[in-house]
C-alpha cells in the first residue's frame, strides 16, 4: 500500500472495534525533539562507568513511570504495563548499552544502538517477541528524554474529546487512556492483535489500525471514525456526523441488551458459543447467551508450568471448565496448541528457525505420542467426573492422515473428535476430513496468517491478515460446503466469528456455530437474529465476489442495512 503524502480527506485501515465517533485529530508524535537531543551532545560524562551510571538513573526512572500506571490500571494493561517496566529493567539491554560506551559511543548512541540490536532481534523472533517491538522503542524515547532532560513522550490530554491519532500506541500510551476524553484510536501500524486493538476494545472506543498515512492528518481536524469499516473521514457536514454517532450508540446499546437464543427471521438456529482459556473464565461465559464452548485454548493454562501436570492434574484443571457447563450445552476441548508465539517448557522446542511453521500444535505429539495420550486421558476424566458432552479436536493440522490417526484416539476415549482449520491443505481437503472426523473449527486467526504468507502479530501488515481477504472467504466457503455435503458441524472459532457483519456471511456459507470471546456474543446474536437466512446467503456471495476486504465489507453492510 502506497501511504499518501498530503493531508488526506479520507483513508482506509483494518477495522478492530466497531462503532462510529467524530471529534478533532489529537496527534501522538512521542518524539523527544532533536534539539535537545543535540544540546545533551556527549552529555560531559566523566567516563563509560559515570554515563552508565546516568542510564541506570534514567532506567529506574522509567521503571518508576510504568510501575505507577501499572498501579492505576486493571487487568490486561496493567500486566502489559508491568511487563514494560521489567523490559526497561532488561540486563541484556543494559550490557550492550555498556558495550557500546565501552566501544568509545556516547551515551544516546550507545542507548540507541543497543535498543536496535534487541528491536532487530525480536522481529526476527517474530510473533509474540516481534509485538514488543512498540514497546522497547516507546521505552528509548524514555529514557532518552530523561537523559536530555525533556518531559517522557506520550498522550497529551486534550480539552475536548478527540480522535487519538499515532503511528502505534505504547502499551503505557494507551493505559491511562479515559474513554470520555479519546473517543476513538487509529495508527498506521498494528494488527487486530495489536495493544492498541487490545486496549480499544477493553474501553469500548472504535479502532481502526493499519491506516497508512493517518499521522499526515493535521491536528484538530474534525474527523469521523467509523470502526465498522475501516474508515476515517473528513468532517463536512458537523449535523450529519452527530446523527452518525448517535445512530452508532443506539445500535450499540440495543446489541449489548440482545439475550438470545440465535434464530434467523426465518427459524435457523446457529449455534454460538464462548472461547475460554480457564475456569474463571468459564463461569463468566455461563452467563451469556451461549450454547458452550467453541475454544477451550487448553494451552493457556500452562503457559507458566516448567513441567507437565498428570493426567490427573490435567483431569482437575478440565473439569474447572467442563463442570461450569452442562445440560444441552457441550464443551470442545483443544488440545495442547503449544509452539509458536505460545512456547510452554513441557512441550516446546526452543530455537527454531521459523517456529510459526514449525513444530508447534499437534505435530508436537509426533515426536512425544504420550504427550497427547496423557491430555486425551485428562480430558476423558473430566468429561466423566463433569457429565459434560465433551468434543476433542487438534490444532495444526495438515493432511488427512493426521486428522484421521488423532480422530481415533479421541474416539478410543468415547469423545467426539474433530481437527481446526488453520492450514489452507485442511480446508481445501475439508470433504476428505469430513470422511474420517465428526466436526470441522475453523481457526480463521491462523488460517489467515498461511493463507496470507503474513504473521499474525506483525504491525505492518494488517491489510493482509484480515479475515476478510477474498482468498481466506473462500477457503472458509469450501470448508463450510464440505460440512453441508457431509451434514456435519463446521464452527468458526477465530476473531472473524466475532465479527456480527462477517457472522452473518460466514453462516450464508453454511457455518453452523460461531465462537468468541464471551463479551463479543450478543452483538454477534443480536445481528444474526435480525436477518433472513436468504440475506445470509446474500452476504455470503457479496464477501466472496468482492475484490477486497474493504470492498467485502462495503457489500456485506449494505445488505444487512437494506
Ligand atoms: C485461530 O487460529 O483462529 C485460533 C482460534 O487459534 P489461536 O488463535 O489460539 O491460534
Ligand atoms: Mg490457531
Amino acid at each position: 500500500m502506497i501511504p499518501p503524502t498530503t493531508a488526506p480527506t479520507s483513508l482506509r485501515g483494518t477495522p478492530v472495534v466497531p462503532g462510529v465517533a467524530a471529534g478533532p485529530a489529537l496527534l501522538v508524535h512521542g518524539e523527544v525533539s532533536p534539539e535537545a537531543i543535540e544540546r545533551f551532545g556527549d552529555g560531559g560524562f566523566a567516563g563509560p562507568d559515570v554515563a552508565l551510571a546516568a542510564y541506570d538513573a534514567a532506567v529506574q526512572a522509567v521503571a518508576d513511570t510504568f510501575g505507577r500506571k501499572a498501579e492505576k490500571a486493571t487487568g490486561p494493561a496493567a500486566e502489559v504495563l508491568t511487563a514494560s517496566a521489567g523490559l526497561a529493567r532488561d540486563k541484556g539491554l543494559r550490557g550492550a548499552v555498556a558495550k557500546n560506551l565501552a566501544a568509545g559511543l556516547s551515551l544516546v548512541p550507545a542507548v540507541d544502538a543497543a535498543v536496535e540490536q534487541f528491536v532487530s532481534i525480536f522481529t526476527t523472533m517474530g510473533g509474540l517477541m516481534a509485538e514488543r517491538v512498540t514497546d522497547l522503542e516507546d521505552i528509548e524515547r524514555r529514557v532518552v528524554a530523561h537523559l536530555v532532560g525533556e518531559p517522557e513522550p506520550g498522550v497529551p490530554t486534550p480539552g475536548v474529546p478527540s480522535v487519538l491519532i499515532a503511528s502505534d500506541l505504547a502499551p503505557s500510551d494507551t493505559s491511562g487512556l479515559d474513554p470520555e476524553v479519546i473517543i476513538a484510536l487509529v495508527t498506521e501500524r498494528g494488527g487486530a492483535t495489536s495493544h492498541t486493538a487490545i486496549i480499544a476494545r477493553q474501553l469500548g472506543i472504535p479502532c481502526v489500525v493499519g491506516v497508512a498515512g493517518a499521522t499526515l492528518v493535521e491536528s484538530g481536524t474534525l474527523l469521523m471514525v467509523d470502526g465498522e469499516i475501516g474508515s476515517i473521514d473528513v468532517v463536512t457536514d458537523p449535523e450529519e456526523a452527530a446523527a452518525r454517532v448517535a445512530e452508532s450508540r443506539e445500535a450499540r446499546a440495543a446489541l449489548a441488551s440482545w439475550t438470545g437464543p440465535a434464530v434467523t427471521t426465518d427459524g435457523t438456529p446457529v449455534k454460538l458459543l464462548a472461547n475460554v482459556a480457564d475456569g474463571p473464565g468459564a463461569i463468566q461465559a455461563k452467563d451469556e447467551p451461549v450454547q458452550g464452548v467453541g475454544l477451550f485454548r487448553t494451552e493457556l493454562c500452562f503457559l507458566n508450568a516448567t513441567d507437565e501436570p498428570s493426567a490427573q492434574e490435567q483431569g482437575e484443571i478440565y473439569s474447572q471448565v467442563l463442570g461450569a457447563f452442562g445440560g444441552d450445552q457441550h464443551v470442545v476441548v483443544r488440545t495442547l496448541d503449544a509452539g509458536s508465539d505460545k512456547p510452554i517448557a513441557f512441550a516446546t522446542t526452543a530455537g527454531e528457525e521459523n517456529p510459526a511453521l514449525g513444530v508447534r500444535g499437534l505435530r508436537l505429539s509426533f515426536g512425544n505420542p504420550g504427550l497427547m495420550d496423557r491430555q486425551l486421558e485428562g480430558i476423558k476424566l473430566a468429561a466423566d467426573r463433569t457429565g459434560t458432552e465433551t468434543w476433542v479436536m487438534a490444532p495444526m493440522v495438515a493432511t488427512v492422515a493426521e486428522a484421521s490417526e488423532f480422530a481415533g484416539k479421541v474416539r478410543a476415549h468415547g469423545l467426539k473428535a474433530g481437527v481446526m482449520v488453520e492450514i489452507p491443505s485442511a480446508a481445501l481437503l475439508a470433504h476428505r476430513m469430513f470422511e474420517v472426523v465428526d466436526f470441522l473449527s475453523i481457526g480463521t486467526n491462523d488460517l489467515t496468517q498461511y493463507t496470507m504468507a503474513a504473521d499474525r502479530m506483525a504491525t505492518d501488515l494488517a491489510h493482509l491478515t484480515d479475515p476478510w481477504q477474498p482468498a481466506v472467504l473462500q477457503l472458509i466457503a469450501i470448508t463450510a460446503e464440505a460440512g453441508v455435503q457431509a451434514r456435519k458441524p463446521v464452527g468458526v472459532c477465530g476473531e472473524a466469528a466475532a465479527d456480527p457483519m462477517l457472522a452473518c456471511a460466514l453462516v450464508g456459507m453454511g457455518v453452523t456455530s460461531l465462537s468468541m470471546a464471551a463479551r463479543a456474543v450478543r452483538p454477534v446474536g443480536a445481528q444474526l437474529s435480525r436477518v433472513s437466512m436468504d440475506t445470509c446467503e446474500a452476504a455470503a456471495e457479496a464477501a466472496l465476489g468482492a475484490s477486497d476486504p474493504a470492498a467485502a465489507r462495503e457489500a456485506v453492510r449494505a445488505l444487512l442495512t437494506a
